[in-house]
């Protein structure tokens, strides 16, 4: 019961209190889903643009309700961000991720994408450095993801944590590059490894003139400042023909391969220690 301006109880208000529960039992679901084995990953295949083959994975989360089925990232990541939920998921994935990881062939990377909130503290890199101590993977061999989102604070405490990521020898990777408002300014503020160019622009390469051309001027400038560029979402064979002629360097997309669980790659995954 709620008090009204009066001060006196009034029984409920039907429509807030329906969606506050609606919204409490999925918190309440999404904190339980850890323990209950809901949550999983699975990995896109990344493409090495010159030889056309796999060069690595990218690690996807995945929630599997016991009602509702798959619940969409998309939707539960910013519940979890909301609530703090972050930290123990993002945490989960890095370690299965590594941990997966090394059973690929040695020169395969893995990539792990990072929300703004778990830059908060400041145990990220600690973090980090023991996932990978534990599945004994190179740190070359780790490409973490992050939005402008990460940077829109640019507090002293990301930028630090970002600089002692790098000086793991973690790679930093700029995702969904271009859709922002500052994607440009932030290439200046840290030196990322890669960039990912968004799969709208990708989507529209065949509409106009208009997306090639911000391809192309992505594409440039990466090569310019000597980081790779990773064009996400590609779905025909010419979209891969443009982004080869125009020199990406990495493709990621349907036409190579959905996000699947670990079991169906083909490596003999190191699998996780039961816990
Ligand atoms: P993202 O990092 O930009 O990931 C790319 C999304 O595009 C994925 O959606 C992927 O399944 C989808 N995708 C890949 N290729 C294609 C394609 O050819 N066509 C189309 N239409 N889509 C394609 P997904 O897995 O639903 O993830 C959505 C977002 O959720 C991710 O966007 C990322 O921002 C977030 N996310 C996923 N896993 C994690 C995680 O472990 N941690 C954090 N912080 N965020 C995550
Ligand atoms: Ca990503
Ligand atoms: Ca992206
Ligand atoms: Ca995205």
């Amino acid at each position: 019961a709620k008090a009204d301006g009066k001060g006196r109880a009034r029984l409920f208000e039907p429509a807030m209190d329906a969606h506050l529960l609606v919204r409490k039992a999925f918190e309440a679901d999404l904190r339980a889903a850890l323990q209950r084995g809901e949550i999983s990953v699975h990995y896109q295949p990344l493409l090495d643009t010159a030889t056309r083959s796999i060069c690595g994975y990218e690690a996807l989360m995945r929630w599997q309700h016991p009602t509702r089925g798959w619940v969409s990232p998309a939707e539960f990541i910013p519940v979890a961000e909301d609530t703090g939920l972050i930290d123990a998921l993002g945490e989960w994935v890095m370690r299965h991720a590594l941990q997966e990881a090394a059973g690929w062939p040695d020169h395969f990377t893995v990539a792990v994408n990072l929300s703004a909130v778990q830059f908060r503290g400041a145990t990220l890199s600690r973090m980090v450095m023991s996932a990978l101590a534990a599945a004994g993977i190179s740190p070359g061999r780790l490409h973490l993801e992050i939005t402008e989102s990460v940077l829109l604070a640019a507090s002293e405490q990301t930028l630090s944590t970002l600089h002692q990521l790098k000086e793991l020898g973690v790679r930093i990777a700029m995702d969904d590059f271009g859709t922002g408002y500052s994607s440009l300014s932030y290439l200046r503020c840290f030196p990322f490894d890669t960039i990912k160019i968004d799969q709208s622009f990708v989507r529209d390469l065949s509409t106009g003139p208009e997306a090639l051309s911000v391809v192309q001027l992505i594409i440039s400038l990466g090569a310019s400042l000597g980081m790779e560029t990773t064009a996400e979402g590609v779905e025909t064979e010419a979209q891969y023909a443009c982004l080869q002629a125009l020199g990406c360097t990495h493709m990621q997309g349907y036409l190579f391969g959905r996000p699947k669980p670990a079991s169906e790659l083909g490596h003999v995954g190191a699998g996780m220690p039961q816990d």
